[in-house]
């Protein structure tokens, strides 16, 4: 079983237009190919005709069992309405957590302003993922995406499970110490490469997570995602096959930790070819 917790249903080539059903016949495509079981889709900050809102994307993946939804929430813009159509999407089970960009949009993770996401976060028992580290784009201010943020946060909000995206590219070290010192925070190894890996970065980035996991991160909160399509699932699951960790700690992220986060009903989704063969 493969669970790519960190993918996106966005026309990067151009915003100003509506690709979603084909940015979805992709997605599937390239998750046959490369033998991934389940996707989490999380939605942007905006809105544009490139990038569906929350509840487009809901609607197009209703049918599909093994594809989930992560509602991204605008700082900028976050207002009651959000709070009611979030409360009912999590109501209905529409959506499995919560997105927020900092770093994007000019905001600290603590500000009070979206303490209402955090506490629908905890009456629903969904993660919320925070974007982390380097960001896309140049415009965006990396002081406020920086992970020791996401500490004054899980201390704020012990009952809520936040995820350092990106494993805080490039502020890994201090990743390290918020995932390590607070239990409810996980980190995901999405979006580290845009496209395929070079082989030096590759090397340097597979040892990086291995320090990680040997300096006392719990390999439960280290989650498998891509970032897709800014990087390709076939260099990501190169690069797992390449790690160098125990094979448990490898199945904990290549999809339990996801299954126990999202509370992903794993048996829904139709079994892979990969996940038959990985047993084997
Ligand atoms: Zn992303």
């Amino acid at each position: 079983m493969i669970v790519d917790c960190h993918t996106h249903l966005i026309n990067y080539q151009d915003e100003a237009t509506d690709d979603l059903a084909g940015c979805l016949a992709r997605m599937q495509a390239t998750m046959r190919r490369n033998r991934v079981d389940v996707s989490m889709v999380l939605t942007s900050y905006k809105v544009t005709p490139g990038r569906p809102s929350t509840r487009a994307v809901v609607e197009a993946t209703r049918h599909l069992p093994n594809i989930h939804v992560v509602a991204g929430l605008s700082w900028k813009t976050f207002c009651d309405e959000d709070v009611v159509e979030l409360r009912g999407m999590l109501e209905a089970g529409e959506i499995k957590g919560l997105k927020l960009y900092p770093g994007y949009e000019p905001f600290y993770p603590a500000d009070p302003k979206l303490e209402p996401a955090y506490r629908l976060a905890e009456e629903f028992d969904v993660p919320v993922m925070i974007h982390s580290g380097d960001t896309y784009s140049p415009t965006g201010k990396v002081k406020y995406s920086h992970p020791l943020n996401v500490d004054e946060l899980a201390v704020d909000f012990p009952k809520v499970k936040f995820l350092i995206c990106h494993l805080g590219n490039p502020w890994f070290r201090d990743c390290m110490e918020v995932v390590y010192k607070n239990d409810n925070v996980y980190t995901d190894i999405s979006g580290l490469t845009l496209g395929d890996f070079s082989d030096r970065f590759e090397a340097y980035m597979r040892q990086q997570l291995k320090e990680m996991i040997l300096w006392g991160v719990n390999p439960r909160k280290v989650l498998f995602g891509t970032d897709w399509p800014l990087a390709t699932m076939e260099s990501y699951l190169q690069f797992m096959d390449e790690l160098k960790l125990p094979p448990k700690d490898k199945e904990l992220m290549l999809w339990e930790n996801a299954a126990a986060l999202f509370k992903l009903d794993v048996q829904a989704a139709p079994l892979g070819l990969g996940s038959l063969l990985r047993r084997i």
